[in-house]
């Protein structure tokens, strides 16, 4: 096989008009810097004609190549399945709204190839972003920077370069695009470095994310800290809960238990019975809840042993 200098990696959904353009940007700069490249479009569900655009791409120029999803299953589905496929020395991921700049391309290569960086994130420095995008972002990257220890400044960002061995050695699943930069960290690819980027306005369609993603992005990150810290000792997070519940439970009733034993011994007055104490329900409650926890790590571990399945995606068609 053609070794390959560059791959990029091209998400995208309901972007027909964008296509076109791009591809023709990209082949411009490639054949500028005289790099060898592929793009892979992954049709993330379009209902539009899409996929169709990128079959008449592939057919004009053979470096253009795509995948196509049976139906939406997100962008970290659609760069992982892109990741599969390309061959690369680097591999650039690039939204497909035209709001990346393939004119960025040359000098990410050269960060990765010469100054031996694993992961260049872009920084849009400069947004074209309504205010309402702007400022959760910026607080989303605080979080983010404080829970990983990455100091990024936009991880968020869709441009991206990898050097070929990060992005076949990392999982991204569910919506974890946004903390790929955390994935790889726990992955041990820590030159993790940043590049300003140009960002422009979206030329045509419309964003493909509302609000909800400020929510579930500060839900992914707590999932995301705690699988990493967890995923192959689930038993680690939930026994330590399940033994300080139960220690805290147990001993309420001991205390209960010995107070009843030593009153009844040293014949005082009974008092008031073990069952009418609040301490009681407590420490009731912390046991079961502590035997809880110890069923969910035991379950977790039998989980984490079993999935091999989290990343089977129904491909329709692929032209290459
Ligand atoms: N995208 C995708 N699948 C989705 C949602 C978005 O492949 O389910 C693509 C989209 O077509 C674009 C990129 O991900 O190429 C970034 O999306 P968008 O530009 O809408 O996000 P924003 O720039 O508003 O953050
Ligand atoms: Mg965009």
């Amino acid at each position: 096989m053609e070794q390959i200098d560059i791959s990029v990696v091209v998400p995208l959904l309901n972007e027909e008009e964008s296509l076109p353009e791009l591809a023709a940007w990209i082949e411009r700069v490639m054949q500028q810097h005289g790099f060898t490249y592929e793009v892979v479009m992954v049709n993330d569900g379009s209902t539009d004609s899409s996929w169709q655009v990128i079959k008449d791409l592939n057919r004009s120029n053979p470096c253009i190549k795509g995948i196509c999803f049976q139906r939406n299953y997100g962008k970290s589905a659609a760069l992982h399945s892109g990741f599969r496929m390309v061959s690369g020395d680097v591999v650039i991921t690039m939204d497909a709204d035209l709001q990346d700049s393939p004119d960025e391309i040359p000098e990410l290569y050269q960060m990765i190839m010469e100054e031996g960086y694993d992961l260049v994130s872009g920084w849009k420095k400069k947004r074209y972003d309504p205010i309402t995008k702007t400022i959760p972002t910026k607080i989303y990257n605080a979080a983010t920077r404080a829970a990983s220890g990455i100091y990024l400044h936009d991880f968020n960002c869709g441009l991206k370069a990898y050097r070929k061995e990060v992005v076949k050695n990392i999982e991204v699943y569910g919506e974890m695009h946004r903390y790929i930069p955390v994935i790889a960290k726990w992955e041990g690819f820590t030159k993790i470095g940043e590049k300003v980027v140009e960002h422009r306005a979206r030329k045509y369609g419309t964003t493909k994310f509302g609000l909800e993603r400020f929510v579930n992005g500060l839900l992914d990150l707590m999932s995301i800290m705690f699988v990493s810290r967890f995923r192959k000792k689930p038993m680690h997070f939930f026994g330590m809960l399940g033994v300080l519940s139960f220690l805290f439970g147990g001993g309420a009733a001991l205390w209960l238990l010995g107070d009843k034993v030593y009153r009844s011994a040293m014949h005082m007055e009974i008092g008031r019975q073990v069952t009418e104490q609040p301490l009681f329900y407590l420490g009731l409650t912390l046991i079961i809840i502590g035997v809880q926890l110890f069923l969910a790590g035991f379950l977790a571990e039998l989980i984490s042993l079993n999935n091999t399945s989290r990343n089977e995606y129904l491909i329709r068609e692929r032209v290459e």
